[in-house]
């Protein structure tokens, strides 16, 4: 999980990007899948949004760090490993994160409805903004493990 690991400062890129951006370099290239803006902040709560911002922006033009759409099966995998631990209200039951829930939203997946995807599932309003919440955000990817999707 984030945090767990000291975070790997490479010398160069303190040197040309800064010690900040280095430390942002250092945590993305933990997550081989890529991380979001969010939890970067989270992260590194000493950094400010508008900062991490600019830093980010230095890091992609000069090719370090890549920025992806998410996988929407890794967003699915995210939101099926929480694990709820309240009862919730109703009798239907979230197929992703098993909650128990008044109302599911039938929801396009992996394919959104407008790029023509026919396959849905029943899932609850909470995964259903965080899933549309995950996958409007760019993830950032170090150099090292970018490849095309
Ligand atoms: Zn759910
Ligand atoms: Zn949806």
């Amino acid at each position: 999980m984030l945090g767990d690991l000291p975070i790997e400062i490479e010398p160069e890129i303190a040197t040309q990007y800064g010690v900040r951006a280095a430390v942002v370099v250092g945590l993305i290239l933990q997550e081989p899948e890529g991380i979001d803006k969010s939890s970067i902040l989270r992260s590194l709560p000493f950094i400010s949004r508008p900062s991490l911002g600019s830093v980010l922006n230095r890091l992609l033009d000069g090719a370090v760090i890549f920025a992806h759409r998410a996988n929407p099966f890794i967003v699915q995998q995210i939101l099926k490993s929480k694990a709820l631990s309240t009862t919730g209200y109703g009798r239907l039951t979230c197929s992703w994160c098993d909650c128990q829930t008044l109302v599911l939203s039938n929801h396009h997946f992996p394919v959104p409805a407008k790029e023509g995807g026919m396959d849905t599932v029943e899932i609850c309003s909470n995964c259903h903004t965080e899933y549309h919440y995950l996958i409007n955000q760019p993830i950032y990817r170090h150099s090292r493990y970018h490849h095309a999707d």
